[in-house]
């Protein structure tokens, strides 16, 4: 597998590896790599950073949006191979302090995500390389690489974040907080589902014009208005079925 980097906003390039994207932003003074993909994607993303002309050392940071294994597998290995320093929500910092790549799920929203759920707290917990997060961000703050705002943004994970690009009318990294397989929509997967919508909602009330998910294609032109469309599809579907699943 060849990685390319598919620029997806100035200076935005989203890097598809098996099943999962991980972004790299050209911040000025060095690049910014959000989240770490797989054991096996150091690699690839390697190659993507010298496609741009560039070389690992010139990774200034990585920003893990949250701890799973397809966003933090690569991040130690990532980590030796750039020197930069790592910087995440507390909540998810400290599975990976201990070398925990994630938590039990919660009770899916229907059928479906309740077997994909079941299934998946079946399997033993998830295990890798224990990592040191030098950074620690919390919600809002402005990270030092060209206006990058961390949104936390809990339900998929304790700690997940987001993260808005104010470049081009905005561009936001949604991590796991939604993703755009068939459709966009929310991760089947989520420790707290009703938290992940609470999410949703807010991200749709901000600004951006393109939206890079780690799970799907990224949606360029008025992103933020396809959020609130479907923050409005799925509240006008809770309030036409009471019950579990309305957040
Ligand atoms: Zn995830
Ligand atoms: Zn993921």
């Amino acid at each position: 597998m060849t990685a390319k980097a598919k620029e997806v906003a100035r200076g935005v390039y989203q890097v598809g590896l098996r099943g999962v994207n991980v972004f790299l932003i050209d911040a000025g003074d060095g690049l910014v790599l959000v989240d770490a993909g797989l054991k096996g994607s150091p690699a690839h993303i390697t190659e993507a950073i010298y496609s741009l002309g560039r070389l690992p050392q010139d990774v200034i940071a990585i920003v893990v949006t949250h701890t799973h294994r397809d966003h933090v597998g690569g991040l130690a290995e990532m980590k030796r191979r750039t020197g930069a320093e790592v910087w995440m929500h507390p909540a998810d910092a400290a599975l990976v302090r201990d070398g925990l790549y994630g938590r039990p799920f919660g009770p899916g929203r229907d059928r479906a995500s309740r077997a994909i759920t079941r299934a998946m707290n079946l399997l033993p917990a998830s295990r890798g390389e224990p990592v040191a997060v030098a950074h620690e961000v919390s919600d809002g703050e402005v990270l030092p690489f060209d206006g990058l705002r961390a949104v936390h943004t809990p339900g998929h994970t304790a700690g997940h974040l987001a993260l808005l690009l104010p470049r081009e009318g905005g561009v936001l990294f949604v991590g796991d907080a939604a993703s755009n397989m068939l459709r966009t929509g929310l991760s089947p997967l989520n420790e707290d589902v009703a938290g992940a919508w609470r999410s949703l909602r807010s991200l749709a009330a901000l600004q951006f014009e393109v939206a890079c998910f780690a799970h799907g294609r990224a949606l360029r032109g008025k992103a933020s208005e396809a959020f609130r469309e479907l923050v409005r599809r799925f509240e006008t579907a809770a309030a036409q079925t009471p019950g579990p699943g309305a957040a």
